[in-house]
């Protein structure tokens, strides 16, 4: 069956069997694990994740890559696809017997971080992560204080996860190629938060304000919602930027705003 990849759903299509090799031995899937694939297209990875789990659930988008899907894979084991929007799918609805799944995803880059966050909501569910990321937004994520690339994205999956860089894979790995390198990142939602955020939404609100002009001072972000004193009352020097702050700073700073409302 021929399909033409589609700019609009972010698909480049792996074809490097190195490359889904070496993805495959990261995950490393186990018989009768429960996996969630987002975006499987013609199944460069479902194939092989199949192979081993026996079933999986995948989540897609463009509807003529479900007869594709269904051809090359059925025979390999129970293949479930959700065509739907990974954005708005409920991926509650995919608990089997209380278990925790596995998420797994060569994303369309356009809709990476928002998909993210969306995932986020769902972390009691997830068990582990392994995405195909633009290699650019994996730095992100995994950046540490006192970087360029250390930002909201940064804290706020930290805060969440154990994020780890694997590996970079470059555009000739794809079909079509896309103009930038990819990484493999692994999260891993943390058993026991190590924060005590007291509340997660303000949190959320603290952080992105903090970093909504970066190359501003805390004291000038956060004008509106903490007086200089305020902020110095935790030792957090005001005349700095969000940048140079730990995760648990940026807690702190949130967990003030709460006690103050
Ligand atoms: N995993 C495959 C395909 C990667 S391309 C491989 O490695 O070869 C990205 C895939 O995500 C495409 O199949 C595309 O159709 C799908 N996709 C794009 N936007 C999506 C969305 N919002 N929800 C679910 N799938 C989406």
């Amino acid at each position: 069956m021929a399909h033409q990849p589609r700019k609009r759903f972010g698909q480049n299509f792996l074809h490097d069997n190195m490359v889904i090799q070496n993805i495959i031995h990261a995950i490393y899937p186990q018989q009768g694990e429960n996996f969630v694939e987002i975006g499987p297209g013609k199944g460069a990875i479902t194939e092989p994740l199949l192979k081993a789990v026996g079933e999986i659930d995948v989540v897609e988008l463009d509807r003529d890559l479900i007869p594709i899907l269904h051809q090359n894979l059925d025979h390999l084991g129970t293949l479930r696809i959700h065509q739907s929007d990974a954005l708005k799918f409920d991926f509650s609805t995919l608990v089997k017997d209380n278990q925790p799944f596995r998420v797994v995803g060569n994303l369309p880059y356009n809709i990476s971080t928002p998909l993210l966050f969306h995932l986020i909501s769902f972390l009691p569910h997830i068990s582990d992560m392994h995405f195909m990321l633009q290699k650019e937004v994996v730095d992100r994520m995994a950046a540490k204080p006192n970087s360029k690339t250390y930002g909201r994205l940064s804290v706020m999956m930290q805060y969440h996860c154990r994020v780890e860089r694997l590996f970079v894979v470059k555009p000739g790995s794809f079909f079509p190629p896309p103009k930038v390198d990819s990484a493999i990142v692994r999260l891993e939602p943390h058993a026991t938060n190590p924060y005590n955020v007291v509340d997660e939404k303000i949190f959320a609100q603290i952080v992105t304000q903090c970093f909504s002009q970066r190359r501003k001072t805390l004291r000038n972000n956060l004008k509106k919602i903490l007086t200089t004193e305020e902020i110095e009352s935790l030792g957090i020097n005001p005349g700095c930027r969000a940048e140079t702050l730990e995760i648990s700073q940026f807690v702190e700073i949130a967990n003030q705003v709460s006690s103050l409302q």
